[in-house]
């Protein structure tokens, strides 16, 4: 067990695949020494669902945003009231952003950039981080979030390269590595380029597991955190602290 705590920056447990073992889910992710669990959301339920877990464990904390692929600007607006109004029980915004993957038409794009555009100001007005899915964009992510003045920034799961991200890391932003990163040589050389300054842990469960179409949970944080200080060469407490001290820094203290 790492000898400081471990917070897992990015999962979905509200997701119907835990209903029948959450608390078990839970308690191994304690027993490997993690202390905080972020919910962030895909959608408005998935958000209620989110806050209805945090308010009952505080291990749980609370995000809410719409994910990238729904373009849907009254969707988006509604999300937005939802934030506004449950402010003070939000750590942040996610997971929100861009997927050029899966939106490929040029009005589509149009749309998903104008939403993204309203959760970046939406940040900056309440003074909330942005939890960030990027898919096959991250040059426009970064461009974007750089050109809208984005202070509190959280890119997960990043799939582009070291050099496409220098311009966030230069910009403040943090970047959080899940367990697949035992199966990326993407996220493996990400990890190598990076500043430990800017490096955060995620799990992404119940997807992203270190085994392919298994599903994650937070207890395999463990398995990111070893990848991490193999890579950087390091002891495995550094990287944890590191990883720590940098969640702090963009999220605040946790209760
Ligand atoms: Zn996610």
């Amino acid at each position: 067990m790492a000898s400081i705590p471990i917070i897992d920056t990015h999962t979905h447990l509200a997701d119907p695949v835990f209903d029948q073992d959450r608390q078990e889910v839970l308690d191994r992710a304690r027993q490997a020494g993690v202390s905080h669990v972020f919910l962030v959301s895909e959608t408005l339920e998935e958000a209620m669902q989110n806050l209805e877990l945090s308010r009952a464990n505080a291990m749980l904390k609370s995000l809410a945003g719409l994910y990238p692929t729904y373009l849907d600007m009254d969707e988006a607006d509604r999300m937005i009231q939802f934030i506004r109004s449950h402010r003070d029980e939000l750590i942040g915004i996610g997971e929100v952003g861009l997927d050029f993957w899966k939106v490929k038409e040029e009005q589509d794009r149009i749309v998903q950039r104008k939403i993204f555009e309203q959760f970046i100001s939406l940040s900056l007005e309440l003074d909330l981080p942005l939890n960030i899915h990027s898919r096959s964009a991250g040059r426009h992510v970064i461009q974007l979030l750089v050109d809208k003045g984005a202070k509190r920034v959280h890119l997960h799961a990043f799939d582009g390269k070291a050099s496409t991200a220098k311009v966030a890391i230069e910009a403040g932003y943090y970047f959080s590595i899940p367990p697949s990163i035992v199966r990326s040589n993407q996220k493996k050389k990400l990890v190598k380029q990076m500043p430990l300054s800017c490096l955060m842990l995620e799990t992404d469960s119940p997807v992203l597991s270190p085994e392919p179409d298994e599903r994650n949970e937070p207890a395999n944080i463990l398995l990111a955190l070893e990848a991490m200080a193999d890579l950087k060469g390091v002891d495995f407490n550094i990287v944890g602290r590191a990883a720590y001290e940098n969640t702090v820094k963009l999220y605040g203290p946790l209760a």
